[in-house]
């Protein structure tokens, strides 16, 4: 993958800051990245075939990223039952 700002293949993963990047771009399945060159940050599919699996294995393991998207995405279901049931009454 390349910076979307200067177009230098030297990016890496970069940690989820706030909770936007913690929920937001997870639910998108999008992941922060840094470039090496310019050190600006950018959202980017944390899934394709340009980025092997060591980029996000360099922070967590696959099955944690499954299990965290997996675990949020019950968490927005429940709490909208709960809501929605509330209101049914
Ligand atoms: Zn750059």
């Amino acid at each position: 993958m390349k910076c979307r700002y200067c177009g230098s293949s030297e990016v890496h993963r970069s940690h989820r800051r706030d909770l936007k990047e913690r929920f937001l771009l997870r639910m998108l399945l999008r992941a922060p990245y840094r470039c090496n060159n310019c050190t600006r940050r950018f959202a980017h599919w944390y899934l394709g075939p340009d980025i092997r699996a060591k980029d996000y294995l360099g922070l967590a393991s696959t099955l944690r990223f499954w299990a965290g998207t997996i675990a949020m995405w019950l968490a927005i279901i429940l709490l909208i039952l709960i809501v929605f049931r509330r209101t049914a009454r």
